[in-house]
């Protein structure tokens, strides 16, 4: 008689992959954020604080609240829900933003750094 042994499917070769691949698709969605991506983002919000993006930053949230502006309720890049945050390409242009995923939105000002 041949003793089968009962592994659990996640312990199982396919399993581990299925669970790897599953979890390399929410980052790419940027559905996972390493924390370290947010601390980084607040911490240059708050140095920022008097600065133009500050202020652009606080129009706009008023211009939502008001509903002169509609807030997507999905990354413009990437497509994923959750947390959207109003980036501005330009802070003198208010009104004119891209809504961002956070991780999305952390790209974007990484990029603009490393230039
Ligand atoms: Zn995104
Ligand atoms: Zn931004």
């Amino acid at each position: 008689m041949i003793q089968m042994e009962f592994i659990p499917y996640h312990k199982t070769q396919r399993g581990r992959e299925v669970s790897r691949n599953a979890q390399q698709k929410r980052r790419n969605l940027g559905l996972v954020i390493r924390n370290r991506d947010i601390e980084d983002h607040r911490k240059e919000f708050l140095l920022k604080h008097n600065s133009p993006e500050y202020k652009a930053r606080v129009a706009l949230r008023n211009a939502v609240k008001d509903n002169k502006i509609i807030k997507l309720l999905f990354c413009e890049e990437c497509g994923s829900g959750g947390t959207i945050h109003g980036h501005h390409a330009d802070y003198t242009k208010v009104f004119e933003v891209d809504w961002l995923c956070a991780f999305c939105h952390g790209k974007r000002h990484w990029k603009k750094e490393g230039e």
